[in-house]
């Protein structure tokens, strides 16, 4: 396993974490499993909370990590809102480590954050102040956040000094943190890259994002992986993994993985950089074109087409296009005209449309 640095905390932390929040909640000796193994191949990053798998998260975790609180980075995560105080905060990061089964995280991260919450949570009795006393007990080790504010708002969020990672979406089909994330590169704090094959998206088959790995991917989550890794200012890609297959699966790209490597990252970015341009001439996704009258989705049609033409992933565009409810379908069009006008890049929607029902249809 590699370790890269997490920011500037001076923790190693490995290439690929564990995201807790997939397991199967009817099979607690399958998720000490996945726990365990990840542990003895070197895995040493664990982001949990305790609402997620309807509030077992931390409970399927726990057996596995069997009360390791040191040389583990374990996070745990809680949201705030206007109401927030220190002391409930503080409620619930006893809560958490009592469930984990642990007396210290290394990391405790602020769920589901924003710009706009920076007041929640800097207002003097406010969870911040909780953050800090837990810090200076030595209960929890550094602060971070989560969320999906737009990426200056967490380029904001970042230049306050306040955390020492934070954790966002990020993958070769999403790179909208990109300058944030180089931000945080610049400043010394942490990624943690969720996502990284973008929800199991990126496990279908595509010659195109395989191929352009250096050397060649054996499967496109091997590519996915391997992409994220190799930008020089992610610390860890965690990946919500379920099933000891799927772990097995990632260890071996971490494992054979040569390093972050600039040169190589802006190569490849460049490449999706291409890719998404050419996507972007069948549809940018603004939603203009909204609301069809016969209720087809336009936008979703069209990012499925481009994510079978531009980016090879027919089988998986194939299958999303049949799930896709009837009559929001490509196919449910009946060609009355009124969208094109709404479309700021004048595409010939109909025409376009028609060319889906052909190709997913
Ligand atoms: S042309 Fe088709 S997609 Fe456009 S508004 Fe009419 S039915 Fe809907
Ligand atoms: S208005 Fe045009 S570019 Fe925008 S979502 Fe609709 S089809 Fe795509």
């Amino acid at each position: 396993m590699q370790y890269r640095n997490l920011g500037k905390t001076g923790l190693k932390v490995s290439a690929l974490a564990l995201g807790c929040m997939r397991f199967d909640p009817n099979n607690p000796e399958l998720a000490e499993q996945i726990v365990d193994t990840a542990i003895a191949a070197g895995v040493n990053y664990f982001e949990t909370t305790r609402g997620y798998i309807a509030g077992k998260c931390q409970h399927l975790t726990a057996p596995g990590l069997k009360g390791r609180s040191r040389g583990l980075i374990v996070s745990g995560k809680t949201g705030i809102n206007a109401e927030t105080t220190a002391d409930s905060y503080r409620a619930e990061i006893d809560l958490q480590m009592q469930i984990l089964g642990v007396d210290y995280l290394e990391f405790y991260q602020v769920g589901w954050f924003s710009l706009a919450m920076m007041e929640f949570l800097t207002k003097k009795g406010g969870a911040l102040e909780a953050l800090d006393k837990a810090r200076s007990e030595g209960l929890i080790g550094h602060i971070g956040f989560t969320g999906h504010d737009l990426p200056e708002n967490f380029t904001k969020c970042i230049e306050t000094g306040i955390f020492d990672s934070f954790t966002v979406p990020y993958n070769m089909l999403n790179r909208a943190y990109a300058p944030t994330i180089k931000r945080a590169g610049a400043l010394g704090v942490g990624v943690i890259a969720m996502c990284p094959v973008a929800g199991g998206m990126l496990a279908s088959p595509s010659p195109q994002l395989q191929q352009f790995i250096s050397g060649g991917a054996k499967t496109t989550a091997d590519a996915a992986l391997r992409f994220v890794l190799t930008n020089p200012d992610i610390s860890t890609a965690c990946s919500g993994m379920n099933t000891l297959e799927m772990l097995r699966e990632n260890l071996e790209t971490a494992n054979n993985f040569h390093g972050a490597n600039a040169e190589d990252f802006r190569r490849m970015d460049a490449i999706l950089d291409e890719l998404h341009s050419l996507g972007e001439r069948f549809c940018t996704m603004c939603g203009y074109c909204k609301e069809c009258p016969q209720g087809v989705d336009i936008p979703g049609n069209f990012h499925l087409y481009n994510l079978g033409k531009v980016y090879g992933m027919t089988d998986w565009a194939r299958a999303q296009y049949a799930a896709k409810e009837a009559g929001k379908r490509a196919d449910a069009c009946i060609q009355c005209g009124k969208c094109e006008p709404k479309c700021p890049n004048n595409l010939p929607i109909m025409k376009q449309l028609a060319k889906v029902t052909k190709t997913l249809g």
